[in-house]
């Protein structure tokens, strides 16, 4: 801890500035109060810059200087260099000390961005729900072979102990959290081997990957996968577990296009299902209950060119117009965006049905397989504007956060209207990972909710929740 506070001062302090916040925020007293919002203020327009300052200089500026020598070497698949990082992060910190004036106005609206959780293998953090659900255990153990696995599950049953399994660990929720700090957890993230099988269609894919990992090894054979969740961020391991379902709409969710899985189950045994097997539908939607999953089969379709087609629909209208207009019509992929829009009435009035069709004429004039070029990673916390919109609409007042919704939904409105084109990959990676800068704070997060609602009753659902 001490080592850390040393090398990261700039996110040590950001921490004591967002502590005395939720102290403040905690607290009964009116002068506690007064008092944690005066000191996190002064600190965060005093000392937060001296120390960012210090940093740049004795930290980040040499760090760029020792990456220069590299800086001409090419990294796989685009990704930036070290010297680029350590630029970047330069600008960070200079922007940072530039506007840490605003920290008169909301005391962690800049230091905010210099949080960091101290690396730690013996942490569960599950994403938004990391003070409610996380957990110190004994340790986190990240097995990176199948026989190495197999060897902590038979430990596990021969001391009695639990097994959690964590993915990619971003279901908000204790689902990868052990009931006993000394019982086992196993996180799959080295499990991660991609194989695509461009002849049968098929990748075959560790628990432990991403679907970005998957997609842009499909992609480089001219492939796609099918049923994901809208965003790239889990684990297939994850999605199995809870049986992910996306906007590929005439499939339904990610298990009809499994075609097999293999597990270790409790007694520490390798074992392939496939749809013929009883225990194979136990796996999906489960939890990690029936086995750790290793490794998957999973069909995949060609990569193709789409374009996204929007018609603004009533709530009303929704339910027949997705049964008429878009399911059973050739359609691949589709989503409905709710209206954002709550200066000019109630948000969520009306749905946007973005569908993505095939572009005929796209395809036609080029041969198969499509490879969507430059079609990388996201960067692990998305682009700097993103997480300022982000920081943005955590610390606005609600009349500003409205105004900046409606601005953003009139732009995004305007965009889906211009028929844009894209191919089946890239229109499955949509940017989320700014999401990721809310991972150290403890005051700040965003949730998902989900509801699985009868089509009857979703127009009164969404109006109930659009006044409220
Ligand atoms: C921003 C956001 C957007 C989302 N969008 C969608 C969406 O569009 N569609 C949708 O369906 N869901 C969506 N979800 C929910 C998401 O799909 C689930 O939370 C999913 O489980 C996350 O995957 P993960 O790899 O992080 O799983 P984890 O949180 O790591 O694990 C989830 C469960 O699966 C188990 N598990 C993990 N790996 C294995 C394994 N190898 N073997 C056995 N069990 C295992 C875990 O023990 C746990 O019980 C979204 C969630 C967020 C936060």
């Amino acid at each position: 801890m001490a080592y850390f506070a040393l090398t990261n001062p700039s996110a040590t302090l950001a921490r004591g500035i967002e502590n005395i916040l939720i102290k403040g925020e905690n607290s009964g007293s009116m002068l506690e109060k007064a008092a944690c919002a005066v000191l996190s203020r002064l600190i965060s327009v005093t000392v937060f810059p001296v120390f960012l300052g210090l940093e740049l200089v004795l930290k980040r500026i040499p760090k760029a200087l020792a990456a220069l020598r590299f800086s001409s070497i090419p990294q796989p698949n685009n990704a930036p260099s070290q010297f680029q990082k350590s630029t970047d992060k330069i600008k960070k910190f200079a922007l940072g000390i530039f506007f840490s004036p605003l920290g008169i106005r909301s005391p962690d609206g800049i230091s905010s961005f210099f949080l960091k959780t101290p690396p730690s293998d013996s942490t569960i953090r599950p994403f938004g729900v990391e003070l409610q659900y996380g957990k110190n255990v004994n340790k986190v153990q990240y097995p990176k072979s199948v026989k190495q696995l197999q060897n902590i599950i038979r430990k596990a049953k021969k001391e009695n102990k639990q097994v959690s399994v964590i993915g990619a660990g971003m279901s908000q929720g204790p689902q990868t959290v052990p009931a006993s700090s000394n019982h086992v957890v196993i996180h799959t993230k080295h499990l991660n081997k991609v194989e695509i099988q461009k002849n049968r269609n098929i990748a075959k894919v560790g628990a432990g990957a991403t679907w970005e990992q998957v997609q842009i090894a499909a992609n480089q054979q001219g492939k796609s996968v099918i049923v994901k969740q809208a965003s790239d961020v889990f684990s297939i391991g994850g999605s199995i577990g809870i049986n992910c379902h996306g906007w590929a709409h005439e499939y339904g969710a990610i298990a009809s296009t499994v075609e097999s899985v293999q597990i270790i189950d409790a007694e520490g045994n390798l074992k392939t299902l496939t749809p013929k097997d009883e225990l194979f539908g136990c796996l999906f939607g489960t939890l990690g209950y029936f086995g750790v999953i290793v490794s998957v089969q999973l069909k995949l379709t060609d990569n193709e060119h789409l374009v996204e087609k929007t018609k603004t629909v009533s709530l009303d209208q929704f339910h027949t117009h997705y049964q008429t207009m878009i399911k059973g019509q050739g359609i691949p992929l589709f989503g409905g965006r709710l209206n954002l829009d709550c200066l000019e009435g109630n948000p969520l009035r009306s749905v946007e049905m973005v569908t993505y069709e095939r572009d005929l004429e796209a395809n036609a004039a080029e041969k198969k397989p499509v490879i969507t070029k430059n079609f990388m990673a996201e960067s692990s916390r998305g682009t700097r504007m993103e997480r300022i919109g982000l920081q943005l609409v955590a610390h606005l007042s609600s009349f500003s956060v409205k105004k900046i919704l409606s601005y953003f939904w009139k732009t995004e409105r305007a965009r889906l209207q211009t028929q844009s084109k894209f191919t089946r990959n890239e229109a499955l990676h949509p940017p989320i990972k700014a999401f990721n800068m809310f991972r150290p704070s403890n005051l700040h997060t965003q949730w998902l909710q989900e509801y699985f609602i009868k089509p009857e009753n979703l127009p009164d659902f969404l109006r109930f929740w659009g006044q409220n």
